[in-house]
């Protein structure tokens, strides 16, 4: 029987490649639902090409620019809600930022199998999400490609045999600038990463290290794991995703050509390991592979997620929430790429502190009120 699917960010570079694991595997599955933002022409051709039975615009003033083609159409908030209800075994959560929280906890509710690739869910939520996905009938199955690494790799090693934890990181576009070149960087020059091609949110978190902040949180709630024995080693050329360090001083490794298609298809099918028609990784190709430690002076991102999360949830949430913000300022042109993790540590500094928060009530609000207390601390400074 073919397994259902619903996909969430069906037109982000995560979910175009999500479609491309599902036709590798033709007859295998069958795309029950469809959702996106607002990229109405792509929408309308994978409606075409997957002929789901629900597709959901989530910006319903876009709703005119897509072509259902006799599908169940959807919009907004409340049709995502329907959406979530449509049977099928498998949700894919590739929606960028904090609009990934909701579906995510819906998805755990209702003992689904969970492909996350919405990191801000496990970093707004980890508390309340690791629960729902220890104690229902969910599986949650990492996307992330670090995060997959580790996942696969930790299948062999028990928990008393790590030591730590290391995540790879690409360095971004301006591993190599200076403080004062950093200073001076545009919205475009950043949106160009060496390694990977995805959406602006991530591509911009990966210029500022802010990804690998987000990854360690990320981390820390997914394998149950202290910060502490959470390393961020920056690796260039990407070749290897993650690493567990064993109590005798060994190293695993996880190698894998830098292609999405490959975690995703690793969670796509429950964590079975499919023949792949693309992504077989070259070592001879690949030659040398680099390791460095990363600048946390020129790159205070990291600096910031270790904070956040000695301080509490409270501060989790809005280092999200003020990164989402600051990363939007950046990309208008409002504020220097260097001001961005100054604005993350302002927020932190006068957030309404909580140690542990398990409600998505209490998340919501705090999340509010740090886009509100950074905006309008923006609005002051461009005044
Ligand atoms: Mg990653």
């Amino acid at each position: 029987m073919k397994k259902g699917i619903i996909l969430l960010g069906s037109t982000g570079s995560i979910g175009v490649s999500t479609l491309e694991a599902i036709e590798n595997q033709r007859g295998e599955f069958d795309v029950v639902g469809l959702a996106c933002r607002e990229n109405g022409q792509l929408f309308t051709e994978q409606i075409r090409r997957f002929k789901p039975r629900f597709a959901c615009l989530f910006d319903e003033k876009r709703a005119g620019t897509v072509d259902f083609h006799g599908t169940k159409s959807l919009t907004g908030e409340a049709g995502m809600k329907e959406l979530l209800k449509a049977e099928a075994e498998i949700i894919v959560n590739a929606l960028p930022g904090s609009a990934g929280l909701n579906p995510t906890i819906e998805a755990l509710r209702q003992g689904r199998v969970l492909a996350l690739a919405n990191k801000e869910s496990l970093v707004m939520a980890g508390r309340l999400v690791s629960k729902l996905a220890r104690e229902g009938s969910a599986q949650l199955i990492p996307v992330d490609s670090e995060h997959s690494a580790l996942y696969q790799l930790m299948e062999g090693i028990d928990r008393y045999e790590i030591e730590r934890l290391i995540i790879t990181a690409s360095g971004g576009p301006f591993r190599n600038l200076s403080r004062e070149e950093l200073g001076n960087v545009s919205a475009e020059q950043a949106l160009r990463h060496p390694t990977w091609r995805m959406g602006k949110k991530v591509t911009i978190d990966s210029a500022t290290l802010m990804n690998k902040g987000l990854e360690i949180i990320e981390a820390r709630w997914l394998f149950d794991i202290g910060q502490e024995k959470i390393e961020i080693v920056v690796h260039p050329e990407s070749i290897v995703h993650g690493m567990v360090q064993i109590v005798d001083g060994s190293v695993l490794a996880y190698m894998a050509y830098p292609d999405m298609r490959i975690p995703i298809s690793f969670a796509l099918n429950k964590g079975q390991r499919r023949k792949l028609p693309f992504g077989k990784i070259n070592l001879v190709e690949a030659g040398t592979l680099t390791f460095f430690a990363p600048d946390t002076d020129r790159f205070p991102a990291l600096k910031l997620a270790y904070r956040a999360l000695e301080i509490g949830d409270s501060a989790l949430i809005t280092l999200n929430a003020s990164n989402e913000v600051a990363s939007s300022a950046f990309l208008e042109g409002r504020i220097a790429f260097t001001d961005i993790p100054v604005l993350v540590e302002e927020a932190l500094s006068r957030h309404p502190y909580a140690k542990e928060i398990g409600d998505v009530e209490t998340i919501w609000e705090i999340h509010g009120w740090a886009k509100a207390y950074l905006e309008d601390h923006l609005r002051r400074v461009d005044a």
